[in-house]
């Protein structure tokens, strides 16, 4: 069984998932996490697609949920603190156009979600990866709102960061999700849309799990 949320940054998938997760006792699976460990790669192999290629054949990526945090390691090492700085936020879309990391990305998922009950989010989960999902959410939110969410989740940890800055990442990494060739950001078309922008958190929980319970 898969329920998948899909929409644009900020739009409140992440933290709605993971509230599902707990409440009804299932897996979470972040995809963005993963594209985000891919990226971190790119980094590592100084941006030389070859050599990250070459990189990605070698590793084994695994993933699990729990104290409230998706947790990614690759190989024995954890990343998951390494994934939400600036750094990977600008690399992101452009290592996630990549087809070859969207098919290693998505093997990885497939096999996960084969053996258990879970919650996806994402971007094309509903479209490109599990087109037979058994729930499609799409999330949105206006622009401003979604800046402002973002922005107070990672300011703690980039002290430097401004709401400017992410509100342009967000606009950014929306126009190169939405406008790739491969798999890109798209509502399903049996996706039931939540426009989060002025729902609160408890409302957006609310409304999946009565879904997922009928
Ligand atoms: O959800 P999050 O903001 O962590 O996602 C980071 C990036 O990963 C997105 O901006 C997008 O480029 C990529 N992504 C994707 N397909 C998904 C999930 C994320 O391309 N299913």
């Amino acid at each position: 069984m898969i329920t998948v949320i899909d929409g644009p940054a900020g739009s409140g998938k992440s933290s709605t998932a993971r509230a599902v997760a707990d409440k009804l006792k299932i897996e979470y699976l972040d995809s963005g996490a993963l594209y985000r460990t891919a990226t971190l790669l790119y980094l590592q192999a100084a941006c030389d697609e070859a050599q990250f290629f070459q990189l990605l054949n070698k590793i084994k990526v695994t993933f699990s949920y729990y104290d409230q945090q998706f947790h990614v390691k690759v190989n024995d090492d954890a990343v998951t603190d390494q994934l939400r700085t600036p750094k990977v936020a600008q690399n992101v879309s452009h290592v996630a156009a990549m087809p070859r990391v969207r098919a290693f990305i998505n093997d990885l998922m497939r096999e996960a979600v084969a053996n258990g009950v879970y919650i996806a989010e994402g971007r094309d989960l509903g479209t490109a990866v599990f087109p037979n999902a058994d729930l499609k959410f799409f999330m949105k939110a206006a622009l401003e709102e979604r800046a402002r969410r973002r922005y107070k989740e990672r300011k703690p940890d980039n002290p430097e960061l401004t709401l400017d800055e992410v509100k342009q990442n967000i606009e950014q990494r929306d126009h190169k999700d939405s406008n790739r060739e491969a798999d890109p950001l798209q509502k399903a078309d049996d996706a039931i849309e939540i426009d989060t922008t002025h729902l609160s958190f408890e409302q957006q929980v609310e409304k999946i799990c009565s879904h997922i319970s009928d």
